[in-house]
């Protein structure tokens, strides 16, 4: 009855395990929906990864968190040190003493390091450079002031977060042209933690820059990077025969033609969307679509939800807690109330009932 996540957990944990030993320095990210996987999930995964630095060869000590909010979640199951990617502002919360200890703040304007350390002097932060992604982060001229004025003993480093890569060394020149501000602002030698760079590229930094420790901020690669150690299924909860012009759904729509309608789990509350209409919406590609009799052409949209791995459409858009998919007569099987159906998420978006560690 359920939108469902089964994990095969061991090629899943294999693959963590793998990521840890390519990744020196690696700081999970654990923010949001928890990459759909939720946060205490992650939690417990760095934890276990922390535990396991033997195999890893290095210390999986700091996490990454996205915002304060999500604190509470992370610092019950993880003992490390908790960084927060959102930097702080003189509105975050004021955290309790035992945690505000173990939090690693992102500094991202000057003004912001006094009114931190006034309000704890002993508080711990990075300071962000602003990259091409034009975030959050300070000028190269504000990261010297800043640094000028950081006290040594919280200074945790700096914060860089780089845009997606569009090829294999492409951040490099950026990079490198940040890491001159860096030394600019007197702060060689200390920790640049970084987002979205490949092995290879970190490698080259760290023997370019042999006094910088970088350390990798990851998630998605992290947690999502091995698809097929993740499965997401939903159930058939009811399925209709209907005729060419039978009436069905919210607005009275007709059958545009004999088929199936099947009631699955999953609808807007699990973040079940639209997706684009099948093709493109051009009046050839329609007007051969309507000559074929296509769904499409008819204005149904292409579901997430999968039949013997073809997209089946929406009969309307999804419901709160479960969807309407049109079959057509053609379709080769007609599935029965339990079966599972397999569904294409962006699990980033996504809320499961269930995650089942197979
Ligand atoms: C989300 C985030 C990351 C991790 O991004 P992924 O693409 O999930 O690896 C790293 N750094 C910052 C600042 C982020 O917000």
């Amino acid at each position: 009855m359920s939108l469902t996540l089964t994990v095969d957990g061991e090629r899943w944990r294999r693959h963590l395990l793998d990521v840890a030993t390519t990744h020196p320095g690696l700081v999970p990210v654990a923010k949001g929906n928890g990459y759909g996987l939720t946060l205490g999930r992650l939690a417990r995964k760095a934890q276990w990864l922390a535990d396991h630095a033997a195999d890893v060869g290095h210390a999986v000590d700091t996490v990454a968190v996205g915002t304060y909010h999500e604190l509470g979640e992370i610092a019950p199951r993880f003992g490390g040190d908790l960084l927060v990617l959102s930097p702080w502002r003189p509105f975050s919360p004021v955290l309790e003493p035992a945690l505000a200890r173990r939090v690693i703040h992102t500094v991202s304007r000057p003004e912001d390091l006094r009114a931190l350390l006034t309000r704890d002097p002993e508080a711990r932060f990075v300071l962000e450079r602003l990259t091409s992604m034009v975030r959050h982060g300070m000028t190269a001229a504000e990261l010297r002031a800043a640094a000028g004025a950081a006290p040594r003993r919280g200074c945790a480093g700096v914060a860089l977060h780089l845009p997606l890569a569009e090829g294999a060394g492409a951040h490099l020149p950026e990079v490198e042209r940040l890491l001159t501000d860096v030394v600019a602002a007197g702060l060689e030698g200390s920790t640049v933690w970084v987002s979205h760079l490949e092995p290879d590229e970190l490698d080259r930094l760290r023997s370019a820059y042999p006094g910088t420790t970088f350390r990798p901020r990851v998630g998605t690669r992290l947690w999502l990077g091995d698809r097929d150690a993740l499965r997401v299924s939903a159930t058939v909860l009811d399925v209709h025969r209907v005729g060419r012009g039978d009436a069905f759904g919210y607005r009275g729509r007709r059958a545009p033609r004999a088929g199936h309608l099947l009631v699955v789990s999953g609808g807007t509350a699990h973040g079940i969307g639209l997706a684009a209409p099948t093709g493109d919406l051009s009046l050839r590609s329609r007007a051969s679509a309507l000559a074929r009799g296509g769904l499409d052409a008819a204005g149904f949209a292409r579901s997430p939800y999968l039949l013997g791995g073809r997209p089946v459409t929406f009969a309307e858009p999804p419901h709160m807690q479960a969807s309407m998919l049109f079959l057509p007569e053609s379709a080769p099987e007609v599935p029965a109330v339990g079966d599972a159906l397999e569904v294409r998420v962006r699990f980033t978006t996504t809320a499961f009932d269930v995650i089942e560690i197979a």
